[in-house]
């Protein structure tokens, strides 16, 4: 668990080895492959330039080292009155209390206020746009992630962030939110040498992401980067105006993994 994770949040060289295989699998095109594995020999020894990593890139995840890129296909919006839940979607890998979880993300996501608006519209606007049946694998160990490859959307229900360039923790939820832009706008990141690492990262964080945390009043950030915290349900999170941990609470500490 701590290696997974600890690649998904160190931005290190070192740690681009361990994803070096399922990097080279995707976004590569069919023909490449001396290309491939020349590129993929170099990525297991740590020589990458940060364009090469773009171009390995498979992965694109809530924070951390992963070069985002790949195969991102916008799937077409499809009708749907009301707020969706977890039936809307293909759920694998989860229990009862996951289903739930989820279902309490897509919730507080999609939360109105007294007169029936969104609070947050462009997490509702987002979560309209899943496609229908879109499937979101459970996962335990922090990794939120998108596969533009197999349309698989990792997400842990329970995994909060806590952002190193700002004030707190963000829920799971918001993680979640994060993925599902990755899903339905993703485009092929190339390398921006900041902290936001790509493109593609960089336009979900400083679009969606920090627009639904101002709307439900989370944390933002201004880079790709954060530590998970395990918390006691999805949508625990630092309340900003307060500072205060709400929604929930923290389960396990944080541990910044580099
Ligand atoms: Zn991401």
């Amino acid at each position: 668990m701590d290696v997974s994770v600890s690649a998904r949040v160190s931005g290190s060289v070192s740690n681009g080895a361990t994803h070096a295989d399922a990097y080279g699998r995707a976004s590569l095109s069919v023909g490449d492959g001396g290309e491939i594995n020349a590129l993929q020999a170099r990525a297991a020894a740590g020589q990458l330039s940060p364009v090469e990593q773009g171009t390995l890139a498979r992965l694109m995840d809530r924070a951390g080292g992963g070069t985002a890129a790949g195969t991102a296909s916008a799937k077409a919006p499809k009708a749907h009155s009301g707020a969706k839940t977890a039936a809307d979607f293909t759920v694998t890998g989860g229990n009862k209390q996951d289903k739930a979880d989820l279902n309490a993300a897509l919730k507080y996501l999609q939360q109105t206020d007294s007169s029936g608006k969104a609070v947050s519209p462009t997490a509702t606007k987002l979560i309209a746009k899943m496609k229908e049946g879109a499937t979101i694998h459970i996962i335990h160990d922090g990794n939120d992630s998108y596969e533009p490859s197999t349309g698989v959307l990792n997400w842990d229900p329970k995994s909060g962030l806590k952002v190193t360039s700002g004030e707190g923790i963000q829920s799971a939820a918001l993680g979640l939110a994060h993925e599902m832009d990755h899903e339905v706008n993703g485009t092929v990141g190339k390398p921006t040498g900041d902290g936001y690492q790509n493109t593609e990262e960089k336009r979900v964080i400083t679009g969606s992401e920090t627009t639904i945390a101002h709307d439900l009043g989370e944390p933002t950030r201004k880079d790709h980067y954060g530590s998970t915290v395990v918390m006691t349900t999805a949508n625990a999170h630092t309340e900003v105006k307060s500072g205060k941990i709400v929604d929930g609470a923290i389960a396990a500490s944080a541990t910044t993994r580099h």
